[in-house]
């Protein structure tokens, strides 16, 4: 039997294409992309405005989202954790895959008026950073477009909230999946799509040097974020093994070509591990390398996996960390901590779903 096709994975260029090869004139193409993401049609049968037999003719050939709900917790908070379940791989291979609602500004009443979505691009993850769960189980899979987009579409529909902004900072490297990942990144900025600015979606990278070179030269139309962890060659080696073959200074000189080309800062994530990278000469080393940078660094403090040997610092060490950094003239920001409880936060998603990793830190 013929796989049907799967909407989610086109952009809109592309959909005006396949419709056109199925005998639709262009508008037609362009029609149903606005169904998908501006009227958010769940059926075929919903798009109205094009012909029944079309309609009828997509419900047999064509499918929406590939995504089915597995479960979902709720935080303390009111950040959200979903966990989706993937369609079968060839080898007939389930995945789940976790994606994150995130609260942020309140209004008077006190209700969520800002809204996260924090989305995943693999199942599993190849780079095998020694703070993070998502990395411990075995790579299943990249995900498709359709994949990476119907996560906020689904998230959407559930919780009936809309997003603002979207963190690609969920499971996996998106930069190793790299033509899915763009392919969605298109369909969230498109103007009839999620209409997305290139503010409101951010990108982050563990920092694949040849990755983010092709990333500058095709101009996503996202924010850039580098997981830098340390400016230390040797630390971060041993927190990011992709370091050894992704150095530090090479890095640098990339990001500084980005924010010269894009006329944007680099946003650098810094996850603050107790006694490995959260000391006074860690800062000075972080604030060195940031010199004649356009930047601003986030600082995280580390959230919990049992099975990792890391800790969090203490408050007082955090403020130390941010106020030696400001110190010196640097743009700073300590991210709050949200779904702890529910190991929705930075570095725990995926935990639930394995056990102890394979390599030791
Ligand atoms: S921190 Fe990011 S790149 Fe590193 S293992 Fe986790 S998901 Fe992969």
């Amino acid at each position: 039997m013929e796989t049907a096709v799967q909407f989610y994975d086109y952009t809109r260029p592309e959909l005006v294409r396949l419709l056109g090869d199925w005998g639709q004139p262009r508008h037609v193409g362009a029609q149903a992309f606005r169904w998908l993401y501006q009227k958010r049609a769940k059926s075929f049968g919903e798009m109205t405005d094009l012909s029944k037999e079309l309609r009828q003719e997509l419900e047999g050939k064509a499918s929406l989202s590939p995504l089915k709900l597995h479960s979902r917790q709720a935080s303390r908070d009111g950040t959200v954790k979903y966990l989706w379940q993937l369609p079968a791989d060839v080898k007939g291979q389930a995945a789940l895959v976790e994606s994150v609602l995130i609260p942020m500004a309140r209004d008077e009443e006190g209700e969520p008026s800002r809204h996260t979505a924090c989305l995943s691009t693999q199942a599993g993850c190849r780079m095998k950073c020694s703070f993070c769960a998502t990395g411990i189980p075995k790579f299943q899979r990249n995900l498709t477009t359709a994949e990476i987009v119907a996560q906020i579409l689904g998230m959407e529909q559930d919780s009936g909230t809309s997003f603002n902004n979207v963190v690609v900072m969920g499971m996996g490297e998106p930069m190793d999946n790299y033509g899915n990942t763009e392919k969605a990144m298109r369909i969230l900025h498109d103007p009839e799509g999620l209409n997305l600015g290139r503010r409101r979606v951010t990108v982050s990278t563990s920092g694949l040097l040849e990755h983010i070179e092709r990333f500058i030269k095709d101009d996503w139309p996202v924010s850039l974020a580098v997981s830098l962890h340390s400016a230390d060659p040797e630390i971060r080696s041993r927190l990011m093994p992709i370091n050894r073959s992704n150095p530090l200074d090479k890095l640098r000189k990339l990001m500084r070509k980005y924010t010269f080309v894009r006329r944007l800062p680099v946003t650098l994530e810094y996850i603050l591990l107790k006694d490995v990278n959260d000391r006074p000469e860690d800062a000075e080393k972080l604030a060195a390398y940031c010199k004649d940078l356009l930047c601003k660094v986030n600082l995280i403090r580390y959230n919990p996996v049992p099975t990792l040997p890391f800790d969090s610092p203490g408050e007082e060490a955090v403020l130390a960390f941010r106020d030696l950094l400001k110190a010196k003239g640097m743009r700073v920001f300590l991210r709050e901590r949200k779904g702890v409880d529910i190991a929705a936060a930075c570095g725990q998603l995926g935990f639930e779903n394995t056990s102890k990793p394979n390599y030791e830190f």
